[in-house]
């Protein structure tokens, strides 16, 4: 049976300003314990990634980009890249439903941008997920296909293995809907498969998959209980403390358990 590391990812978006991330993660780090097989990632704005990368113990927590261009360097008004990222954060996200669906990036962009990261030995949080038109069409497969093989195209097997892939319905994103888990173990179920035909068995079982969507405290243990999911990823309950602190111990309680592990 594989043993995948669980993976906990709070996306702060435009919230916090530098001052106010650093409060929030010196209040965090007092609730959270180091845990050998739980990870726990904070994503900030940007501004924040170079004071918090100096606070932190990278052992209690990680940093993730929500965003970057896919060039390394050049004549880029404005943009952020992989390259000036890189050993600043251990991960980032792309292609977050914000991203795809308020600033238009479409699939080619977000396979440069797998690419550039992987490029720089950071991470990528490949996000997907259907709108609730797709889903209500029956198009959800097929949305999970387009984005997965649109996603990796560039990539080799060898460089999937730094790839975590988030199944996030966009319907359910900061909407307090709730996706059911049976929905999210067939979404999970038809990721793994879409893997398993690009890389093969071994990549499908090894690659870490995560759900996020309007996840609070108390829905936190029933979407870490679904087989195959590897962890969450948090938007709304990842700004209040005590709600991450409280996600994050559903998480150490899920890698404690014996059947924590199941495909
Ligand atoms: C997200 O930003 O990826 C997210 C899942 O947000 P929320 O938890 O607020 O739905």
């Amino acid at each position: 049976m594989a043993q995948r590391k669980k993976l906990i990812v709070g996306n702060w978006k435009m919230n916090m300003n530098v001052h106010q991330a650093s409060v929030f993660i010196h209040h965090l780090s007092k609730k959270v314990a180091v845990h050998r097989d739980v990870e726990v990632v904070v994503s900030p704005t940007m501004l924040a990634l170079q004071p918090l990368s100096l606070q932190i113990d990278r052992r209690q927590f990680k940093l993730a980009a929500q965003n970057f261009y896919f060039r390394d360097h050049g004549a880029f008004t404005g943009e952020v890249s992989a390259t000036q990222l890189s050993g600043l954060v251990d991960y980032a996200l792309v292609g977050h439903s914000e991203r795809r669906h308020v600033f238009h990036e479409h699939d080619k962009l977000i396979r440069d941008k797998v690419q550039a990261a992987v490029r720089n030995r950071i991470k990528p949080i490949l996000c997907v997920g259907e709108t609730a038109h797709e889903r209500s069409e029956g198009e959800t497969t097929g949305v999970l296909h387009d984005q997965i093989v649109g996603g990796l195209a560039n990539i080799t097997s060898e460089e999937l293995s730094s790839i975590v892939i988030a199944y996030e319905p966009v319907w359910a994103i900061g909407t307090g809907k709730n996706a059911m888990p049976d929905d999210v173990k067939k979404a999970v179920h038809t990721i793994r498969n879409q893997v398993k035909h690009l890389f093969g068995e071994a990549a499908a079982q090894a690659i870490r998959v995560l759900y996020g969507g309007s996840v609070k405290p108390d829905s936190a243990a029933s979407y870490l209980a679904i087989p195959g999911i590897d962890g969450l990823l948090v938007g709304g309950a990842s700004i209040n403390v005590h709600e991450f602190e409280l996600i994050i111990a559903s998480a150490h309680h899920r890698a404690d358990s014996p059947e924590a592990w199941a495909l």
